[in-house]
């Protein structure tokens, strides 16, 4: 990520002379500075020469293609460009855009202000003419207005260059599933070649038993020193704690991280499905171990769901792997006082969403026919999130993003033996889980309290997909009716 970088084109002309073309530069230096100075952009922004000509305009948009590290470009006209100079550059331009609609100045200087600075600080319109092409021409771009030293500016440019880090290394992307689709389920299920094309994944199936032979090579040593890292970072319930029987199932999570991460890694691989259903020759489905490597930023869908591993993956990117986990709506609380949704799954919930320190428990499994697998559990933690689902719609992809409050689990669940959290959908329970019905949206979600719903809608916009946003003004009637458009849109398109 350190070598990632996006480029920074200033717009001008040569009407006004060089002296005004010498004070763009320096301050569209000035502006990259205070950008790379800020915190919340964690991406380095590179100064492009400021482009005068359809020429020069067209020389950087082959360039910020032709170059790996760039993954985005950010434009803004400090002048006035004329727009018909970027119909050429823009036409072949490949990467996502920015369109900066900001002022070297801040405030207007009232006392000194003449006809020069108004000729030098044309952003109000000329970035109306830049507005207009990008528009005329089709091309989605994120518009982001206000002074570029105002804390919410540099924010939206941050997330957005995070957006664009998730949509550049999307063709990287490689998810292995182990073994088919859980069986007979649906919206699970999906077109690999459209993901492909669409998204740049990779998605291809290994046999469980490839697993297995690395499973088996694990040495005791290796076992041992993450036991070690098991200990410090997690606290162990008294049935599988040292000198139980049960700490051996525990050690057998340890070797199938072990075996996993390395298959992962050797293959450069970032996410990974399996099922229950294909577990030969495992002793126990991967609980912990599967927990602990989305925990260090993989991918990760349950029952052969390989379009929710390459989401949680593509959000953990966006979240720099912050507080993001596969997740799935399990179960509801319909009291009238306090509604709201239990999430969990079998095992798979990543302790990046954790609000305490998790603990190793050991329990059966009711369905797989395998040895007691250990996993984490722990509470999830409060406070804003979204849950997204990407399904296939036959011939192209939709995105639902919901956006939900998170709210502390509410009562000690001593019997319940997995990861979970709770949270409020909007605007409400009935009007949520409606509308995300209605719209197909899966039972496995992303659920993150890092990304957000503005995020999601940037990326869907880049990898050029459907979405559906429900959230607080949403209406069932207003949605249905959109999503009946969508339906026409989509297929024109
Ligand atoms: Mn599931």
């Amino acid at each position: 990520m350190s070598q990632q970088e996006i480029w920074f084109v200033t717009g001008s002309q040569h009407l006004y002379g060089e002296e005004t073309l010498r004070q763009v530069a320096v301050n569209s230096r000035k502006i990259v500075e205070a950008l790379n100075n800020a915190a919340k952009i964690s991406l380095k922004i590179v100064c492009m020469e400021t482009v005068t000509t359809s020429d020069e305009i067209f020389e950087v948009c082959k360039a910020a293609n032709n170059e790996d590290k760039c993954i985005g470009i950010i434009t803004w006209m400090h002048t006035f460009s004329p727009s018909k100079m970027w119909i050429n550059g823009l036409k072949i331009l490949t990467k996502p855009i920015l369109h900066l609609h900001t002022q070297a100045n801040r405030d207007i200087p009232w006392e000194t202000m003449n006809m020069d600075f108004m000729n030098l600080n044309q952003a109000a319109h000329g970035d109306r003419e830049h507005g207009f092409i990008y528009t005329r021409m089709g091309i989605g771009r994120k518009v982001v207005v206000g002074y570029y030293e105002d804390t919410i500016v540099q924010e939206k440019i941050g997330r957005w260059a995070r957006v664009a880090l998730a949509a550049a290394t999307a063709k990287e992307l490689k998810v292995v599933r182990f073994g088919d689709n859980m069986r007979e389920v649906a919206v699970t299920e999906g077109d690999k070649v459209e993901a492909q094309i669409k998204f740049g994944w990779s998605i291809n199936s290994y046999g469980v038993g490839d697993l297995v032979a690395r499973i088996n090579e694990v040495t005791d040593e290796q076992i041992n020193s993450l036991m070690e890292e098991y200990e410090q970072k997690y606290n162990f319930a008294p049935e599988c704690d040292k000198g139980t029987e049960l700490y051996e199932h525990v050690r057998e999570q340890a070797k199938m991280e072990i075996a996993l991460e390395q298959f992962l890694t050797e293959g450069k691989f970032q996410a990974f499905t399996n099922t229950f259903e294909d577990l030969y020759g495992m002793k126990q489905l991967p609980g912990l171990a599967t927990q602990r490597l989305m925990e260090k930023g993989f991918g990760y869908g349950g029952e052969g769901d390989w379009k929710t591993a390459a989401l949680t993956r593509t959000m953990k990117i966006i979240a720099d792997n912050k507080a993001t986990s596969f997740m799935e709506d399990y179960t509801y609380h319909f009291n009238p006082e306090n509604k709201m949704v239990l999430g969990a799954h079998m095992l798979e919930v990543c302790p990046t969403i954790a609000n305490e320190k998790p603990r190793i428990e050991v329990h059966p499994l009711g369905i797989g026919g395998k040895e007691a697998p250990a996993r984490l559990v722990f509470d999830g933690k409060a406070g804003e999130a979204v849950c997204a689902s990407l399904i296939d719609m036959g011939g192209r992809m939709r995105l639902i993003i919901a956006q939900v409050e998170a709210v502390e689990v509410p009562h000690k669940l001593p019997q319940l033996p997995v990861a979970r959290t709770t949270w409020k959908l909007k605007p409400s329970l009935e009007i949520g889980a409606q509308a995300w019905i209605l719209a197909g949206g899966a039972h496995h979600t992303v659920f993150s309290h890092e990304v957000t719903v503005e995020d999601l809608v940037d990326w869907a916009e880049i990898m050029d997909i459907e979405y559906v946003i429900i959230n607080e003004s949403t209406d069932i009637l207003r949605l249905k009716q959109d999503l009946r458009t969508n339906e026409l849109i989509w297929k024109l398109r």
